[in-house]
């Protein structure tokens, strides 16, 4: 038992160091930025005013969200005994009745977000019309999570305890159905119809060697100004959906964020996270299976609420790790971004818009980084593209005939951004989830994309 538990443990790590490479070069040194070269003091005290607000109301709902499932795993038992359904009907009624409380508890703290957002401008969203089409998003996860459960309780009465042996697989095969059919799920999208995004776009596909990606465009102007993209799907349904606020960019600018875009599917990003989803889920589910035991296991309703109460801190627990990886394959997706687009100066200019546009803080205190940051910070960005110039600049110099293109960008010093203006970027990205969210996206710039 022991020899196993070490194997599976040796290969958990074989698995991890594989899926960890990246492709920034090994050892780069990130540059000090100085970000008050870049943000003016107002720029820089309104981000930081918005997201300390935000911040506070995470922390807030995030409690209550842990203390009203807490309440419903001591005290959910009394539901099911009036629940006239077999056990596994039960056993979802008491699901449901899991989810309706965890959405119940999180509309007032998401309207006061809202409200926050149209007090700054970077929303305009009416509140009915976000809370409906909140529905649409909710429809997803609810849907997962009754198949996930109802999954885990047929097993349970199958396999009893070791139910996770097959749940902690079934539970990727459902992540890599919904990161499949993730494109189908936005509502309000075309196709791209700009010439000059597309024949970028064509440049940096034929670069990468990714062949064609279909390029949508998401209507969200209606209802902020902000800016994101993002790239979902997985093999034959990938895909890149910009927000319609992203054409207005600049074309440089654009053109930069959809490099990014498209390095999310050149380098894999999608099905890596997938992968990192299952080194997390299985090991998850064993933890579901030991902790709801003394209820009886999962083949008694009566464990559902409990399970769902672990679930969530069990997610919440990983979400400094599930940052940490999402910081890494953004920060790959940014430096084959500045290699194949090889214009530092719209990256900067892309950043610096989604910092006054969607009001990221650009260097947010340590413990929100750790818990809630999916890509790297502004700052850090910002250093990356200042380290890439430098090294540009050193090759340069280094090889007698300089490659074409690049003469513009070296010479720089690295203390020195070349430009006043900069882009920030957006709200996190929805970087691959760990647990029981399904992976539906890799973020782009802005808010739940770049
Ligand atoms: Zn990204």
């Amino acid at each position: 038992m022991a020899a196993l538990v070490l194997v599976a443990a040796g290969a958990w790590v074989a698995a991890a160091t594989l899926l960890w490479r990246s492709s920034v070069p090994h050892g780069l040194r990130l540059p000090d930025v100085d970000l008050r070269a870049i943000f003016s003091e107002a720029e820089l005290s309104q981000a930081a005013r918005f997201a300390r607000f935000e911040r506070v109301f995470w922390v807030l709902s995030q409690v209550a969200l842990v203390a009203v499932l807490a309440v419903y795993a001591a005290r959910g038992a009394r539901f099911a005994r009036e629940s006239a359904a077999g056990p596994i009907g039960t056993g979802m009624l008491l699901g449901m009745l899991g989810f309706a409380l965890v959405w119940v508890v999180q509309v007032p703290f998401q309207l006061a977000s809202l409200w926050w957002e149209r007090r700054y401008g970077v929303s305009s969203a009416g509140y009915l019309d976000w809370l409906v089409e909140g529905w649409f998003g909710l429809g997803a996860e609810f849907l997962f999570l009754c198949l996930a459960l109802l999954i885990v309780m047929a097993l349970a009465r199958v396999m009893g305890d070791r139910w996770w042996l097959a749940g902690g697989p079934a539970f990727v095969g459902l992540a890599a159905l919904f990161l499949l059919v993730s494109p189908y799920l936005l509502p309000e999208t075309h196709r791209l119809d700009d010439p000059a995004l597309l024949a970028d776009a064509r440049a940096y596909e034929e670069a990468e060697g990714t062949g064609p990606i279909r390029i949508d465009v998401e209507v969200v102007s209606d209802d902020t100004e902000a800016a994101n993209a993002m790239a979902l799907g997985l093999g034959p349904t990938r895909r890149i959906v910009l927000w319609d606020t992203l054409l207005e960019f600049p074309h440089a600018e654009a053109s930069f964020v959809l490099a990014h875009e498209i390095a999310h599917h050149s380098r894999d990003h999608l099905p890596k996270g997938l992968a990192w989803y299952a080194l997390f889920a299985v090991p998850g589910a064993w933890a579901i299976a030991r902790t709801t035991r003394r209820r009886g296991g999962m083949r008694d309703p009566l464990a559902v609420p409990l399970s769902l109460l672990v679930l969530v801190v069990l997610q919440l627990a990983a979400l400094p790790l599930e940052n940490v990886i999402g910081r890494r394959m953004e920060a790959e997706a940014d430096w084959v971004a500045l290699e194949r687009a090889r214009n530092p100066d719209a990256a900067r200019g892309a950043f610096r818009r989604f910092t006054v546009d969607s009001l990221s803080e650009p260097s947010p205190p340590a413990w929100a980084y750790v818990l809630l940051a999916g890509h790297p910070t502004i700052e850090q960005r910002l250093a990356m593209i200042e380290a890439w110039d430098v090294r540009q600049a050193t090759s340069a110099a280094q090889s007698p005939p300089p490659v074409p293109g690049r003469r513009a960008l070296a010479g720089r010093s690295p203390a020195t951004p070349a430009s006043r203006r900069w882009p920030r970027s957006g709200r996190g990205p929805v970087p691959p989830a760990l647990f029981p969210r399904p992976p539906l996206a890799s973020g782009a710039p802005g808010t739940g994309g770049a």
